[in-house]
């Protein structure tokens, strides 16, 4: 991040009396964390907030309800629709606003806070890191430039965001400035017990019949990726809706998957309430699972990366395979 974008936001965010915050859609830890943090800082700093993201099924996942400062949030439809100053969160390209991308490319000033090295550089500020374990990491630096204090609601916010995309420090963007990042947060007074357990320790029954399904059609495929090799599964709605189980919920199973030691490459396909996958796709490190997504429509990091597809698992694996063989 260049000194002059730093200076640069800080002055906007200053002068700013509404600030209106976004994340990308289909938000995860790091995307509501940094964007909430952000917000219950300068609600307290007497700005008037609001945030939201754009899905057509505005809802927080159940997982991230937990999180405060979700009064700070409004439904696309209540968004402004000329913001003065609006400041998007962990959202690498325009599309991933969903339905607030019009409003973004109204906005008078639009500050793109984000550590995805796809990011395009769609704002009038770049505060851009490649190199940050979360965008939390970003909102971190700017309250302190902001000389905003970091109470334990805002600190519970960034401290989602930092161990949700770092894996709980076991990913390979855990640097040690993460791990002072995580200190200075703890001393504010945050439970990382609770916030731990509200993550990654809760889910209704029905999630383990589900995930049962899953598993029981998991296959090991040790030809694809150029013999790296490839885990998969699916998940259908019949499978959600036979034990009334919503589609964020589905969120973990990946994390079982990928446990699986042969192959490099894991995916899990997960059919959403309208028909469509959402494609989760994660590598140990060898091949590049960011890159192949990205050429199939979607995007994300080298060793977790997402897209969308409205083909069967079977074909939409069978892309997958041949463009990561390509
Ligand atoms: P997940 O598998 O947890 O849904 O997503 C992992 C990562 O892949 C996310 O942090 C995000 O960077 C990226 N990602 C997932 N789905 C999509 C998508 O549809 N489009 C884009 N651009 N990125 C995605
Ligand atoms: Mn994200
Ligand atoms: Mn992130």
């Amino acid at each position: 991040v260049r000194e002059a974008d730093w200076r640069r936001a800080a002055e906007l965010v200053r002068g700013a009396g509404d600030v209106a915050l976004v994340c990308h859609v289909a938000p995860d830890g790091d995307a509501l964390g940094s964007m909430l943090g952000l917000g219950i800082a300068l609600r307290r700093a007497g700005k008037d907030v609001v945030a939201s993201f754009g899905d057509r099924r505005f809802a927080v996942p159940r997982l991230l309800r937990f999180l405060p400062g979700q009064d700070l949030l409004v439904p696309p439809a209540d968004y402004p629709a000329e913001p003065e100053l609006m400041i998007s969160f962990d959202v690498p390209t325009v599309d991933r606003l969903g339905l607030l991308a019009p409003n973004a490319g109204k906005a008078a000033e639009l500050i793109v806070v984000d550590h995805h090295p796809s990011n395009t550089g769609f704002g009038t500020v770049s505060l851009v890191d490649p190199g940050a374990a979360a965008t939390a990491v970003l909102v971190e630096d700017l309250l302190g430039r902001l000389e905003l204090p970091i109470d334990r609601e805002v600190a519970t916010c960034l401290y989602t965001g930092l161990v949700t995309d770092t894996g709980s420090f076991r990913h390979s963007s855990t640097t040690p400035e993460a791990h002072r990042m995580a200190a200075r947060l703890v001393g504010a007074g945050l439970r990382t017990d609770e916030i731990a357990r509200e993550l990654w320790d809760r889910s209704p029954f029905a999630y383990l019949k589900v995930l049962g399904a899953a598993l029981s059609r998991v296959v090991l495929d040790q030809g694809a990726a150029g013999g790296a090799g490839m885990v998969w599964t699916y998940v259908t709605r019949g499978d959600r809706a036979a034990h009334f189980l919503p589609y964020d919920e589905c969120e973990g199973i990946i994390d079982v998957v990928r446990r699986a030691d042969e192959p490099d490459v894991a995916v899990v396909l997960k059919e959403d309430d309208d028909g469509a996958w959402q494609v989760s796709t994660r590598s140990k490190g060898g091949v590049d699972v960011g890159r192949a997504c990205t050429l199939l429509g979607g995007g994300g990091h080298v060793r977790a990366a997402g897209f969308t597809s409205h083909e069967t698992p079977e074909r939409t694996v069978a892309r997958l395979r041949a463009t990561l063989d390509g």
